[in-house]
């Protein structure tokens, strides 16, 4: 007998990259920087509250996000990590029998997140270069059909779709489905063929782009992302978010790490011209790397990636490796780089 779904047995673990102490961790995406500046002043000043609940409308956070994206803060909705706002919109969008398109291999969470909200997920295979393959993602549309999600650039491969294609597509997805954008790594784009969804299709009512603060904003432990949809679709959004999740000291980071706009794009440039001269060093052992748009690269290993991962282990640095499919690496320090290339 079983207390929980017996159809979670089937289901993968999210598999967190590991923290192993004393070890080099280029396995999590995250940027290898340290809090942006004044962020440790504002938590630590917010936390004299914390016996008080945080503002559970985000309002100044949602207001300087509006301002700063150009749109009005009622189409904003923050959740704890953009990850938690997927859950909500599957759960805003979907009943049972309601599928979810999204290319595989993507984000892991995409099938996780789908199995316990009632959404069937839908997954349309990456092209042979790893990219998603939109034309067969807008095939794979049918009338249960409530949400496509484009993760671009794409987490584990790195690979981006460029604006004449995602303009073909969106075109081709009927009114009454939702196309979310994945953002999480817009601000690591340098492609300028790389379409901002937000402005290229934010006036669309059902496109959605979701953000985060994770990444390139360096505020991973304190979990906030955010969403940019219709004003239906956030306030939907808004309804069903745990309440007071995202926290005080999460609202008070965010806003002190938007005003560092400026090093957090000194820091990303720096991650940037690591990833040309690490991912050119790579090619000399690995020539089938993809093309990456993102603070990592996907190296397509297949039944090697276990044990690359091993050995790169073994030398100290930690890579995150997808079972019998292929290995992620983050763009870490020049000298993280350095060991891991070493390593290789
Ligand atoms: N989308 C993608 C593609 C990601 O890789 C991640 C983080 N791994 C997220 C969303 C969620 O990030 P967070 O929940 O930290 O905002």
């Amino acid at each position: 007998m079983s207390l929980t779904r017996p159809d979670l047995d089937a289901l993968p673990a999210y598999v967190p990259g590991r923290s192993v102490p004393g070890a080099i961790k280029l396995a999590s995406n995250e940027v290898p920087y340290g809090p942006l500046p004044g962020v440790v002043e504002a938590v630590t000043a917010a936390v004299a509250g914390v016996h008080r609940y945080p503002d559970m409308g985000v309002t100044e956070l949602r207001a300087r996000l509006a301002d700063r994206l150009g749109v009005d803060s009622e189409r904003v909705a923050t959740g704890c990590g953009s990850v938690a706002l997927f859950e909500h919109l599957f759960r805003v969008a979907c009943l049972p029998g309601d599928e979810v398109v999204y290319a595989w291999r993507s984000f892991e969470a995409y099938p996780i997140i789908g199995a316990t909200t009632a959404a069937k997920s839908v997954r349309v295979p990456n092209t042979g270069a790893h990219a998603h393959d939109l034309n067969a993602m807008a095939d794979a549309i049918t009338d249960r059909t409530r949400i496509v999600i484009v993760c671009n650039p794409n987490n584990p491969t790195g690979t981006a779709v460029r604006k004449a294609e995602l303009d073909a597509f969106i075109d081709r997805v009927p009114a009454n489905v939702i196309v979310a954008l994945d953002e999480a790594y817009r601000e690591f784009v340098t492609d300028p063929d790389v379409p901002d969804g937000l402005r290229e299709y934010g006036d669309r009512p059902n496109v959605v782009v979701l953000r985060t603060l994770s990444k390139a904003w360096g505020l991973a432990g304190l979990r906030i992302g955010y969403l940019i949809g219709s004003p239906e679709v956030a306030a939907a959004v808004r309804k069903v978010v745990t309440p007071f999740s995202t926290s005080l000291a999460a609202q008070a980071a965010a806003l002190a790490a938007l005003d560092a706009e400026a090093e957090m794009r000194r820091r990303v440039d720096l991650v940037v011209a690591e990833r040309t001269r690490v991912v050119e060093a790579v090619r000399k052992v690995y020539p089938d790397v993809p093309e990456t748009q993102s603070n990592f690269f996907w190296l397509p290993l297949g039944d090697q990636s276990a044990e690359f991962a091993a050995a790169q282990e073994r030398a100290g640095v930690i890579v995150r490796s997808f079972q019998g499919d292929g290995v992620r690496v983050t763009i870490g320090t020049p000298e993280e780089n350095d060991a891991f290339l070493g390593a290789l």
